[in-house]
């Protein structure tokens, strides 16, 4: 009885005494850093969930141009947010901070950054490789950025993504009041 005791002190000194984190922290920051990747794992689902407020912002906007008909994250590589398969066009829209936007230049964040690079460098390269596969597959793919679909900035995206959009889909483009 004392002996297990005793070894599974000696276990838990072992153990303190070896978990080291990158720049040298001990064992509170190797749970914070465990934290932060279950949080951030939770985060990724929730990105990939459906119905995130950018997305449903482009959808208004593509019903409203007349150009519904698509799929939801269909399954080809990334997982289109939107897709018309039939036509192979497709639009991913991406979060700025996780797919770590070229226009916004997000800073990293301050603590974990060792963490963070891999991670982000991870998403990143994974889009490229998305985006690859889904155009040697034969698609258009229109990736649009959260920064994009802002109150100041939604309009003018539209202005470009829809009329390219209509275009590809073979469809008439439904002009509200806009320039026709
Ligand atoms: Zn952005």
């Amino acid at each position: 009885m004392l002996a297990h005791v005793k070894e599974r002190a000696r276990q838990e000194r072992y153990e303190a005494a070896h978990r080291v984190g990158p720049r040298g922290g001990t064992t509170p920051r190797i749970a914070e850093r465990y934290v932060v990747a279950k949080n951030t794992r939770k985060s990724m689902r929730g990105n990939k969930a459906k119905d995130t407020k950018p997305e449903l912002l482009v959808r208004q906007r593509l019903r409203e141009a007349g150009l519904t008909g698509y799929r939801l994250q269909w399954k080809v590589p990334g997982r289109p947010d939107v897709a018309w398969p039939g036509k192979k066009v497709c639009i991913m829209v991406n979060g700025c901070f996780w797919h770590r936007c070229p226009h916004c230049n997000l800073p990293l964040p301050k603590s974990n950054v060792e963490y963070w690079i891999v991670k982000f460098e991870r998403n990143v390269a994974r889009d490229e490789r998305n985006l690859q596969q889904l155009q040697e597959m034969g698609w258009t793919v229109h990736v649009i950025w959260e920064c994009q679909l802002k109150k100041d900035t939604i309009d003018a995206t539209m202005a470009e993504l829809l009329p390219q959009l209509a275009r590809e889909l073979g469809k008439e483009l439904q002009t509200g009041d806009a320039e026709a």
